[in-house]
């Protein structure tokens, strides 16, 4: 069955002004899923105008209030987990391992830490001159706006919707125009949940349209933007208009690395994880191993053998490892820079291509890609956003730091080492937001996720996510303070 939506406005769902749709395919297979509305200019209007109606009534909620139905959209989430995870999977082409174990939980779960913190986020008492009181409360921007990538999509409704909403904004989120349906169907969530019309309104289409025009729109606050560095330089210059506050989440480059002294064997299931779950479609995947020379070879032939044994499949069998890529259009860029990967004189170790199996032949799918490449190339600086891992070696910890910092990235990166003293010393010299010790793409609600340099500014999760979706208002008071001497005539 082929499904419909609507755009999601002030609590109904409707078509867009100008009748356009689009088609949403399974990665899977290529058929058809379902035929979404495509917003356009006049939709946005809409959807910013039912988000400023809505903001002074959800404003004013006290946090408690607020967060109480937060925590019933996670429950709302758990109950539907299994639709939830199915869709997902559908939709994205996650195997629904992933989605089961991660995707919805983590959805839900986000939601519930931001509902638990709506009444806990306080503002402050500094310590000022004699005779005054300065208190400083945290004050809702207003609307927000929330352009999402296709990774990841339930689970960034949990990391932009939970703490915009937790603070008392009220949200235009476009959805990437590939994987709408689970966003949308949260929304048939919302009301049950009390979570009032208007409040949260969801707008798919395409980037160039609907996005630019939510990006440069004067009725919006701010714009909470996940998504690639290219297209985040966009949002920044159609923010300018209305100087609209904005948090970037970028892309990422991330290292990986192996040293001599590392657990290997965690070090291996550890850097699999890191590039090849969710197909290595993740901003913060591990995409450049480096390996210390004296462990090279051994770390290199039980990665390869680790990668060649990853099961691709369809997304909805419980067997499956890897699904397809999200687009055709994807798994054509990510096969593009396996070829690059040769030009550039890098070896395929293993993978490269689609798989030969024939019930795979209509999907989006690219095998665990390993290639042995120079870190000066191309396929070690750009993001391939895909299963497409390079594999250099290195001699040193000196080594080992200059070439990870080699990026105008600085999303995530991951160290293997035995040696405690190594470990914090090569953690604090990364140029990096997250750093992962033993362990890779490791992420949870309470702490802080973001970048640097190219990866973006702003922060999701915690508290720091609170203070991105406030504005922070100092009062004074003179409570009896001697006035100083300039104008005490009157
Ligand atoms: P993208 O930049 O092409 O699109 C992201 C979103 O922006 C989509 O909704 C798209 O429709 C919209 N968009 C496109 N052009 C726009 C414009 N001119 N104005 C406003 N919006 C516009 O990225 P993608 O291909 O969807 O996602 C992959 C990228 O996202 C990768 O670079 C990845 O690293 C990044 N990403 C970053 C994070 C993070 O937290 N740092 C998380 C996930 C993905």
């Amino acid at each position: 069955m082929v499904l419909h939506y609507g755009l999601f406005i002030d609590g109904e769902f409707s078509e867009s002004r100008d009748e356009a749709t689009l088609d949403v395919l399974n990665p899977h297979d290529a058929t058809l899923l379902a035929t979404v509305a495509e917003a356009g200019e006049a939709d946005v209007d809409r959807a910013v105008e039912a988000a400023s109606r809505a903001y002074p009534a959800w404003s004013s909620l006290s946090g408690t209030e607020r967060g109480r139905r937060l925590l019933r959209l996670a429950d709302a989430i758990d109950d539907h987990a299994d639709e939830f995870a199915r869709l997902e999977s559908l939709d994205t082409g996650h195997p629904i391992r992933d989605t089961t174990l991660l995707d919805v939980p983590r959805s839900a779960d986000t939601f519930r830490y931001f509902g638990g913190m709506a009444d806990k986020f306080e503002g402050n008492l500094p310590p000022v001159d004699a005779g005054f009181l300065n208190y400083v409360v945290r004050e809702p921007i207003g609307v927000v706006g929330q352009i999402v990538p296709w990774n990841f999509p339930l689970m960034f409704c949990g990391w932009k919707l939970g703490p915009a909403l937790a603070a008392g904004n009220t949200v235009v989120m476009k959805p990437s125009e590939l994987v709408p349906l689970s966003t949308l169907r949260l929304c048939e969530l919302l009301d049950d949940a009390g979570i009032p019309r208007g409040v949260v309104n969801v707008v798919p289409g395409y980037g160039a349209r609907a996005g630019a025009h939510l990006a440069a729109h004067p009725g919006v606050g701010k714009i909470s933007f996940t998504g690639s560095t290219r297209t985040g330089r966009s949002v920044v210059a159609a923010s300018a208009g209305n100087l609209k506050r904005l948090q970037l989440e970028l892309g990422g480059k991330g290292a990986n690395i192996v040293f001599d002294d590392a657990d290997l064997t965690a070090a291996v299931n550890g850097s699999a994880f890191a590039i090849f779950h969710n197909q290595g479609q993740a901003c913060i995947a591990g995409s450049r191993l480096l390996v210390h020379e004296t462990v090279l070879d051994e770390f290199v032939e039980r990665f390869v053998s680790l990668a060649s044994s990853i099961r691709l499949g369809d997304p909805l069998s419980l067997d499956t490892e890897m699904g397809p890529l999200t687009s055709l259009q994807h798994r054509e860029r990510v096969l593009e820079y396996v070829a690059l990967a040769i030009e550039e004189g890098g070896e395929v170790l293993t993978g490269g291509g689609t798989p030969i199996s024939p019930e795979l032949q209509a999907g989006y799918y690219v095998e665990p890609t390993v290639v042995r490449a120079d870190p000066a190339s191309r396929v070690c600086h750009e993001e391939v956003f895909g299963p497409f891992v390079t594999v250099t070696p290195f001699r040193d910890d000196a080594e080992a730091l200059a070439i990870a910092n080699a990026t105008p990235y600085g999303l995530g990166a991951g160290l293997w080492t035995r040696d405690l003293s190594r470990a914090h010393r090569v953690a604090a010299s990364l140029r990096s937001g997250m750093v992962w010790i033993n362990c890779y793409k490791r992420v949870h609600p309470g702490s802080p996720f973001g970048g640097v340099g190219e990866s973006g500014y702003g922060r999701e999760m915690g508290f720091d996510a609170m203070r991105e979706y406030t504005e922070a208002k100092s009062i004074w008071l003179n409570v009896d303070a001697a006035i100083p001497p300039w104008y005490d005539r009157a």
